[in-house]
């Protein structure tokens, strides 16, 4: 078995150990395997492993990879920052993007969206831990955003997405995780139909299925330390 053969193996393992400890079902979470600084190699490895959804930071790397990767059926997150000029990059060639936090952006999305395609899956993402994070909308506005972004045409609103400060201990992990899925409970009750909470890495995975994560964002468990420099 290859290091990320065996990597996979081992993350499968900790987020269905930790939804059998919220008594959820293992298959309620999604494992998204972020290929980011990786080699179109190494996610061919991961797919020859049984993983097919694979998360991505940066447009011009990861279309790339996406171009020489045509021959898997592969399902492709974007998960970075979104710069306005990107946009229709995204909107061509990935099926879910995680980190929208502007109309804007989303409106954009929508338009560019080619009309041969699913709509775009959707989560915006949230500022639930202050200060330290520059991105995401403050809680206090998500509502307001995910009422206008889900009336666009070419995108499905899946839910809501989350990179917290990172912490140590587990019950400090907890904390912005459940104000998360408290936040979609609430658009919820407001009555839009949001599936989907994106939240949990390396670091705090377990934390985050504890407090309902659909989808867990896991690249260095998986792929290993990510260099940089050599990118
Ligand atoms: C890089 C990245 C991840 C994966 O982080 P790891 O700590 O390597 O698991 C998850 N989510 C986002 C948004 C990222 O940029």
């Amino acid at each position: 078995m290859t290091v990320i053969a065996s990597n996979l193996q081992a993350v499968n393992r900790a987020v269905a150990q930790a939804a059998r400890t919220a008594q959820r079902r293992a298959e309620e979470v999604a494992l998204l395997a972020v290929s980011k600084t990786f080699p179109a190699t190494a996610v061919r490895e991961a797919f020859q492993a049984g993983q097919r959804a694979f998360g991505e930071s940066y447009v011009q790397e990861a279309l790339g990879k996406i171009g020489e990767l045509r021959d898997l059926a592969l399902e492709w997150h974007f998960i970075g920052p979104i710069q306005s000029n990107k946009t229709r990059s995204i909107a061509e060639n990935f099926a879910w993007v995680h980190g929208v936090d502007r109309l804007k952006i989303a409106e954009r999305l929508s338009a560019q969206r080619p009309q041969n395609l699913p709509p775009l899956n959707v989560c915006l993402q949230v500022n639930v831990s202050g200060e330290d994070s520059k991105s995401g909308v403050a809680p206090a506005e998500v509502t307001e955003l995910a009422q206008a972004v889900a009336r666009l045409p070419h995108l499905r609103l899946r839910g809501l997405m989350a990179i917290p400060a990172p912490a140590d201990d587990l019950s400090e992990q907890r904390k912005p995780f459940a104000r998360l899925r408290e936040l979609m409970r609430q658009l919820n009750a407001q009555g839009l139909e949001l599936d989907t909470l994106s939240m949990g890495m390396s670091h705090d995975m377990e934390a985050a299925v504890l407090e309902g994560a659909t989808i867990v964002r896991v690249g260095t468990a998986i792929f290993g330390e990510r260099n940089y420099g050599e990118k």
